[in-house]
């Protein structure tokens, strides 16, 4: 965990002042960081029923389209807003910096399919917890979310479990 956590590099002040921007960059770039990395979030279910992994565009489609491929299942995008080609379903949330909305095809989950979300950081929880909105509307059940990153004093974490959801992440980080 402490080799892997040497790999993502910190960039002060981006994108805006007071903002640690934690780079995973690095890590993914890095043959041995990244295929541990892939094998660690992928632990905790591979003997869980999935039958999706549902990833949070941008950093969420590298990490869970290889997810998907260990765990022998689809994949699924979500997609900031206006990007999907068929029709969607969208869910605005707050972001550490600023407002959005992320958007699923309405037809991409079918009704009872378990779902397993993945992003590369979890920080005050509202992308995660937009995620698990859509994964809902549209029929599936969430059976965890993971993350190579995890910044604790923001609470995203605890808000999931809160919620019911398996949280995951393979490292911490102090502050914001
Ligand atoms: P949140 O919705 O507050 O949990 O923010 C999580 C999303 O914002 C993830 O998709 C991250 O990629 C991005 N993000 C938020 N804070 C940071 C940070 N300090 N460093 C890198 N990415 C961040």
């Amino acid at each position: 965990m402490n080799d892997l956590k040497r790999l993502v590099r910190t960039i002060p002040d981006y994108p805006k002042p007071g903002i640690m921007f934690r780079d995973v960059t690095t890590l993914l770039g890095d043959p041995q960081g990244f295929k541990a990395t892939i094998a660690q979030m992928t632990e905790p279910y591979r003997t869980k029923p999935i039958d999706a992994v549902a990833g949070i565009e941008a950093r969420g489609f590298i990490l869970g389209g290889a997810v998907a491929d260990r765990l022998g299942c689809g994949f699924i995008p979500i997609r900031k807003k206006g990007k999907l080609p068929w029709k969607t379903i969208g869910e605005e949330y707050s972001l550490e910096y600023g407002v959005d909305v992320i958007e699923i095809h309405e037809d991409a989950i079918k009704k009872g399919e378990r779902i397993l979300i993945i992003d590369d950081l979890i920080a005050t929880g509202g992308t995660a917890e937009a995620a698990v909105k859509l994964v809902t509307r549209t029929g599936g059940h969430v059976i965890g979310a993971a993350f190579i990153v995890d910044l604790p004093e923001l609470g995203g974490a605890k808000k999931l479990k809160a919620l019911g959801i398996d949280c995951h992440a393979l490292m911490a980080f102090d502050g914001h």
